[in-house]
């Protein structure tokens, strides 16, 4: 978490103690643009490596990172409040991501034929997918190295210099994942650029002259992230925010089900985007699911210590957000079965009954150690609430079969679903990260997420002269007819 000092500089802060951590300087709008030449001059050799020749710098930067995943899960701890072994976990499948697009660039954005048809018989067409060039990437704070990576390993990989300007609240892991790209590829150094400071310094990138920028935020700055786009018609990726909902079904494993859902919800103490902050549970199984969440919870022990569940609060202006939420679900008649006071940066686990949907706890994204559990008379109500929400990032069902559960997830109005399990999906490389409605758009992982940092690049080559040339203006009067009838005869009959 962050504290302004002066103009120029600002402070990093412990979330768990307060203190200052680092002191990190606001780039004014002429060193942004100034970091973006300096990666537009070392784009042009990272392009014409080619995949090949990028992969043993992908693979020393993702080496350099595992080999010191300790002292970066100690500074994730330090400047995020999570604890060290969430940290590992975090930068465990962030490495995980790395080798994957490295592998996959190739296949996924490598030239390859694509059939020309019959109208084009004499044409032989390729499609590839080059580099934008610099990607501008804007980082959050909560998973501040998974969830840049989504940007920077599948940009990089596809092609392209970087301009990362990490969240306020992190600038120090954001740097320390420049400075290991830097140490791992001392050549290639001014391929990766780094930029701190607050809005403002995000908004100067926006407009500094790169080809793309990925946001990761809030809806609320997304909206001004696209505006600032839109004046340069910059093409924007937004992965935004979200109310996740798990669906539990009759007959499902109910113990299983509370442990996922408990997971979801206050791990990484609820600063997570595809959380769970909302349950909705059918008839059969809601008395059994609220004792299991309710006696898991308060086994939970948030703190900064060796072996706490979960940590601090890392923006001091969040405890405030969670505070009203869970005020606002209480006096609707809501029910706080675990937690529900807050006084400090070490937000209990709170389990809340009987919260109306209209009140904020179910309506707005929370971002906090708390979760509302719902009965539902069966899983038509508990998709219509589960879909009544202007996000649409992930979710989670459990049901009886992972048949049955496959069919609700289908119905989800999300990006991503985990049945009978817990954000599973963003634990495969391969598999397209992103929302749909408030929570964004545009794909981060997979080969989606390597396509995003590219444009199609189509190319025709002819084989061989028609007898007849259709794009020609000498092209014969009766050819026209002939191309009638064939249409006709080819496509008429449907
Ligand atoms: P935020 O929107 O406050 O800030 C995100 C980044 O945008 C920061 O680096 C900030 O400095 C920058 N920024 C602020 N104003 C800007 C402007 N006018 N122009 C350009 N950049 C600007 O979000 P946050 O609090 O850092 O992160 C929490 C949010 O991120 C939550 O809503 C969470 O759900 C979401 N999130 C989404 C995903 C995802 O993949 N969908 C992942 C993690 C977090």
């Amino acid at each position: 978490m962050t504290a302004a000092v002066d103009a120029t500089t600002f402070d990093s802060l412990d979330p768990a103690t307060g203190r200052v951590h680092s002191t990190w300087p606001v780039h004014t709008d002429a060193q942004v643009e100034a970091a973006v030449m300096r990666a537009r001059a070392a784009s042009g050799r990272w392009a014409e490596l080619g995949f090949a020749g990028r992969k043993p710098h992908l693979n020393a930067w993702k080496a350099e990172i595992a080999r010191r995943m300790q002292e970066l899960a100690e500074l994730v701890h330090a400047e995020n409040g999570k604890p060290v072994p969430d940290a590992l976990l975090e930068i465990t499948l962030t490495v995980d991501h790395i080798a994957w697009a490295t592998r996959n660039a190739r296949r996924v954005l490598g030239p390859r034929r694509v059939r020309s048809g019959a109208m084009a018989a004499n044409q032989a067409a390729t499609l590839e997918y080059p580099p934008f060039g610099v990607v501008g990437v804007i980082g959050p704070w909560n998973y501040p190295v998974f969830t840049p990576m989504g940007s920077l390993a599948y940009a990089l990989a596809a092609g392209n210099a970087i301009v990362f300007k990490p969240s306020e609240h992190t600038p120090a892991v954001g740097a320390w994942l420049v400075d290991a790209w830097r140490t791992a590829n001392p050549g290639l150094a001014d391929v990766m650029q780094l930029v701190t400071g607050f809005g403002p310094t995000g908004a100067a990138l926006c407009r500094a002259g790169v080809d793309k920028i990925a946001f990761t935020g809030s809806a609320a700055t997304g909206r001004k992230v696209m505006a600032a786009c839109a004046e340069g018609l910059v093409p924007v990726l937004m992965e935004c925010g979200g109310k996740d909902a798990m669906i539990v079904d009759d007959g499902a494993d109910v113990a299983a089900a509370a442990d996922a859902a408990l997971w979801g919800a206050m791990s990484n103490a609820g600063q997570t985007c595809i959380g769970i902050e909302r349950v909705y549970v059918t008839e059969g199984s809601y008395d059994a699911f609220v004792s299991e969440i309710t006696a898991r919870a308060a086994k939970l022990t948030p703190g900064s210590h060796d072996g706490a569940s979960y940590g601090a609060i890392t923006m001091p202006s969040q405890i405030g957000i969670i505070q009203r939420h869970i005020a606002d679900a209480l006096q609707h008649g809501g029910r706080a079965l675990t937690g529900g006071v807050v006084d400090g940066p070490f937000v209990p686990p709170t389990v809340l009954v009987d919260v109306p949907e209209h009140s904020t706890a179910v309506t707005e994204e929370t971002f906090g150690p708390t979760v509302t559990v719902t009965r539902v008379p069966d899983v038509e109500e508990a998709l219509r609430r589960t879909n009544a929400t202007t996000y649409g990032l992930a979710g989670a069902v459990f049901a009886k079969s992972s048949r049955k559960g496959v069919e609700i997830a289908r119905r989800v109005r999300s990006g991503m679903t985990s049945v009978n399990g817990v954000i599973t999906f963003a634990t495969v490389p391969g598999l397209p990260f992103g929302g749909i409605g408030e929570s964004g758009f545009g794909r981060i992982h997979g080969d989606d997420g390597l396509r995003e940092f590219t444009r199609a690049k189509s190319i025709t080559r002819q084989r061989f002269a028609l007898p007849v040339a259709l794009t020609s203006f000498d092209r014969p009067e009766k050819t026209t007819e002939q191309l009638r009838k064939v249409i006709k005869l080819l496509h008429g009959r449907g």
